[in-house]
């Protein structure tokens, strides 16, 4: 069970995985109110918000009575005997209800920091007491992302589906075709992505792209600063799913308009370079096709977050053969060495990502040795068969 059945990284994992698997896979119901409360959950696990608001009752009363309801719904699915994998603090709350069916429960956390609990983790931990003592196991992308009292703890790492619209070859005239189609190269409208762009990219520009959600911790804006600079002949793409269609990722709007502004901003020979693509495609499929077509033209993929579980959007690049810069935090340093099959930066040294964007994009052999490298990674580490293993040994 998870949030969303589309839209970040669990959504597009478990579109993956479940095939691999004796599974069913149930998605729950939110309000605004709800969403909100677990994106404040969400930063708090990252160390970004005051924790002291978990002191008020309120927002806990909010999440726990928006889930109540739903717990009768599923647990007629449920026997003695089944395995529940809750995903991310959203689903957290029905554990007590599934425990009662008899099913094992199974917490997944996909998000964390390397924050000490007193910023945020702790605060969490305490709050979710009765839910975390319903967890029979917890799963975390690193130890050190789990609740310390919950005994059976794993760590797994995400995986990709090779066989995915997202992530299956593409030849270059169907990247072509995708991103003529959707008017980045052209300039002509299309339904279900909406591209903000004074002129349409240039076909021998060298593009740096960010693939990413409208979150405040993905840093979008400091993209947009750190490319700032480049040479002239080099774009920079910022994708993401229209913020107005994630229903868990309240912020989204106010990110994306922040970049907007920022962006209309620029000089005009810098603005004219930014490509601003919003999401909406309605069919998962094209929606996909259209990243991966986005992850095929880049010459180099950037991951700037501030924090990151794990970022399935680096994965997804390398399998590419794209040669990656990513920040040295969380669950990218798992995925990248430095220098070996990809680039690590400091997030907030703008200068520091926008030299190692320079050093890639001027010396396409390196690019090259990376991408590689990153791609054989790849297809070693993180496919859904080892998912799926990985999985077993922890619900057998
Ligand atoms: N994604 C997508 N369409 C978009 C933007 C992102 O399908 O317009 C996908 C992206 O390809 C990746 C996931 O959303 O599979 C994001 O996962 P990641 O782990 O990088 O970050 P999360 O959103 O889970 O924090």
């Amino acid at each position: 069970m998870n949030a969303t059945a589309t839209g970040g990284g669990v959504a597009e994992m478990l579109r993956g995985l479940v095939p691999f698997q004796h599974a069913a896979w149930a998605v729950i119901a939110g309000t605004d109110e709800f969403y909100a409360v677990t994106k404040y959950l969400h930063h708090l696990l990252h160390g970004q918000a005051d924790p002291g608001r978990l002191d008020d009752p309120a927002p806990l009363a909010t999440y726990r009575a928006t889930l109540a309801p739903q717990t009768g719904w599923f647990a007629r699915f449920l026997s003695p005997g089944d395995v529940v994998v809750l995903h991310d603090p959203q689903t957290l709350g029905l554990a007590p209800a599934v425990k009662a069916t008899g099913a094992r429960v199974v917490w997944h956390c996909h998000i964390g920091a390397e924050v000490a609990p007193e910023r945020g983790p702790g605060a969490v931990w305490r709050a979710f007491d009765t839910e975390l003592a319903a967890v029979d196991a917890v799963i975390t992308t690193l130890p050190r992302y789990a609740p310390p009292h919950v005994r059976d703890r794993h760590t797994i790492e995400p995986a990709i589906d090779l066989t995915s619209p997202k992530n299956r070859d593409l030849t270059e005239e169907r990247v072509a075709d995708v991103l003529a189609g959707i008017g980045l190269t052209t300039g002509r409208p299309s339904a279900g992505v909406t591209v903000l762009q004074d002129e349409p990219l240039p076909r021998h520009a060298r593009v740096v792209l960010q693939v990413s959600r409208w979150d405040p911790l993905k840093d979008m804006p400091g993209v947009v600063r750190a490319a700032a600079g480049l040479p002239d002949d080099v774009h920079l793409v910022l994708a993401g799913t229209d913020p107005t269609k994630i229903p868990d990722d309240p912020e989204g709007l106010a990110v994306f308009t922040e970049v907007r502004a920022l962006v209309a901003a620029l000089p005009d020979a810098d603005r004219r370079r930014v490509h601003l693509v919003a999401n909406a495609e309605p069919d998962p499929e094209q929606n996909a096709l259209v990243v991966n077509a986005l992850q095929r033209r880049a010459d180099v993929v950037l991951q700037k977050s501030l924090q990151e579980g794990f970022g399935l959007t680096v994965v997804e690049a390398m399998v590419k053969g794209r040669a990656v810069v990513a920040s040295n935090v969380g669950g990218l340093r798992l995925q990248i060495t430095d220098g070996v099959n990809g680039l690590l930066v400091d997030p907030a040294d703008l200068d520091g990502v926008r030299a190692a964007l320079r050093r890639l994009l001027d010396d396409p052999a390196l690019r090259r040795t990376l991408g590689e490298r990153a791609r054989a990674g790849v297809l070693e580490r993180y496919t859904m068969a080892r998912l799926a293993e990985d999985y077993l040994k922890v619900l057998r």
